[in-house]
């Protein structure tokens, strides 16, 4: 069985902000834990491409909506290639071989009996495509998140009967894990408690679409054919890509992770229709919350739009990803700081731990001829062999239950801990006196071989920083040995040599 893990397939209106880079960063960095663990990957990413948006979109560009796709889905490619995102799939759903595993799964739905034609009225958010309920002075009233004027539809649409699975539903999304956080469940408790109404799936004035079989004028409802894409991803890159053919080689998806904003579309609407169709459900969903800057909401009005290029080229990628990844708990709303950005780099990934390594590899060094001290007896009591373990155990139980920014914490505390045994032990006076000598060689051991394990933790996390800490300890990470083997204490081999320092990370400066 694969470990099936998606993130949303972004809109193709505009290039990736900063929002997507978050969770393309947080399935990144669980796809690569899942690998380390042994567990067969499938990263599922790409873009949703059609709907009445994006025909506009392409309208007022005086483009083909297909020439734009084709424009945008790269700058989405291109950009997740350099932020060194490790998917496996990239999905596009104007791909010929998504269609037709959407047209299949048509015609699982239509056979279970879900499908009837009806008439579609009411306000209509172009930007969410999607219907608002009743609001109230519906000529002025602007979507809270679009900040723009709804549109009255009055048109003949197909229609899902969501209503059917009512009770269904109800069932899931009381299951403990399926949604999470449990703030996030709530509301979708409370929405779905109001009674579930059909919803139409097809639009008879959006040319960009797949059409509908059946239905001459009809092109599939954006949201109906978008998250298939999660399906069709898994065997889309094949000649015989079939809706059967990815059910059986991973469906379904262990997790979607996605914004609060489209909770509703994959926590009620995905499994009914995935229940029609005879489908199992994402076992799933996870839903994050907005990114804000300096306490405001980004905004191109507000002029305060964070621009994730302009972080990678001035950071790097290590830099990025620790701050998205400890400093905000996954499911509750982050904040991004340039004061706060700084002082966390500059104190967690400068000053700890990358003076840790530098203090230890220069007094290896000097001391012992540059080489890995040869211990020769093992005191009775080693204190940090024990806080290194504490950290191993804990670091795994919190990325297994998705606590990636704990998972973070501990990896930080083993430094700070590691920091502070060499302090408590003060090799440097102890040296003085060439009895002890063994002490010495001891101290030094234990400090480098936590520094390893460190590094082999932040794997996940931090890939490029990972890989130069191993690096700078002459002990690459072996593929063929399982991960969490090598995390066992004591495996930094006595009297090895240790390649020439070089700084691992730049402290950075206030703007
Ligand atoms: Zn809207």
């Amino acid at each position: 069985m694969s470990f099936v893990i998606t993130t949303p397939l972004y809109y193709v209106n505009d290039k990736p902000h900063l929002g997507s880079v978050y969770t393309t960063i947080i399935c990144d960095s669980i796809a690569r834990y899942k690998r380390l663990v042994g567990e067969e990957v499938i990263f599922i990413t790409g873009v949703d491409e059609h709907g009445l948006k994006i025909q506009r979109t392409a309208n007022e560009k005086g483009i083909e909506p297909k020439t734009h796709c084709d424009e945008i889905s790269k700058i989405f490619n291109f950009n997740w290639k350099s932020w060194d995102i490790s998917f496996d799939k990239f999905i596009r759903t104007s791909s010929k071989n998504h269609e037709l595993v959407v047209n299949e799964f048509y015609e699982r739905v239509k056979k279970s009996d879900d499908i009837y034609m009806g008439v579609q009225k009411g306000w209509y958010c172009v930007g969410c495509e999607e219907f608002k309920d009743n609001p109230e002075n519906s000529s002025t009233y602007k979507c809270p998140i679009h900040q723009k004027s709804l549109e009255w539809k009055n048109e003949e649409n197909l229609f899902f009967k969501l209503s059917k699975y009512q009770e269904q539903i109800e069932k899931i999304i009381n299951e403990p894990n399926f949604i999470e956080p449990i703030e996030r469940r709530n509301e979708i408790i409370n929405f779905v408690s109001r009674g579930l109404k059909d919803f139409s799936i097809s639009r008879t004035n959006v040319s960009w679409g797949i059409p509908v079989p059946d239905h001459d004028k009809h092109t599939f409802y954006v949201w109906f054919d978008a998250l298939l894409g999660y399906v069709s991803a898994i065997s889309s890159s094949e000649a015989d890509c079939s809706l059967e053919k990815s059910i059986n080689e991973g469906w379904p998806a262990d997790i979607h992770l996605i914004g609060k904003d489209i909770l509703r579309f994959h926590a009620v609407y995905w499994p009914a229709m995935l229940i029609s169709a005879g489908m199992k459900i994402p076992k799933k969903v996870l839903g994050h919350g907005f990114l804000t800057r300096e306490g405001q909401k980004m905004g191109k009005s507000l002029g305060n739009v964070l621009d994730p290029d302009l972080l990678l080229s001035k950071y790097g990628n290590d830099p990025v990803r620790w701050y998205l990844i400890k400093d905000i708990s996954l499911g509750n709303d982050g904040d991004f700081q340039d004061k706060r950005f700084v002082d966390i780099i500059n104190n967690d990934l400068a000053n700890t731990i990358g003076n840790l390594l530098n203090r230890t590899s220069s007094m290896s060094r000097k001391w012992f001829d540059n080489k890995v001290p040869n211990i020769q007896k093992i005191s009775s009591e080693n204190k940090l062999e024990n806080f290194a373990k504490c950290a191993v155990e804990n670091y795994i139980l919190k990325f297994d239950n998705y606590k990636l920014d704990l998972a973070a914490n501990e990896v930080l505390s083993l430094a700070i801990n590691t920091n502070l045994y060499l302090n408590d032990n003060q090799p440097w006076i102890l040296i003085k006196d060439k009895n002890n000598l063994p002490i010495v060689e001891e101290i030094i051991y234990n400090v480098l071989e936590s520094t390893r394990i460190i590094g082999l933790l932040l794997q996940p996390l931090l890939p490029e920083l990972s890989s130069k800490i191993n690096e700078q300890l002459g002990s690459i990470y072996k593929k063929e040995i399982p991960w969490e083997q090598q995390l066992r204490w004591g495996l930094l081999i006595s009297n090895s040599s240790l390649p020439k320092p070089t700084p691992i990370i730049n402290k950075l400066e206030y703007e």
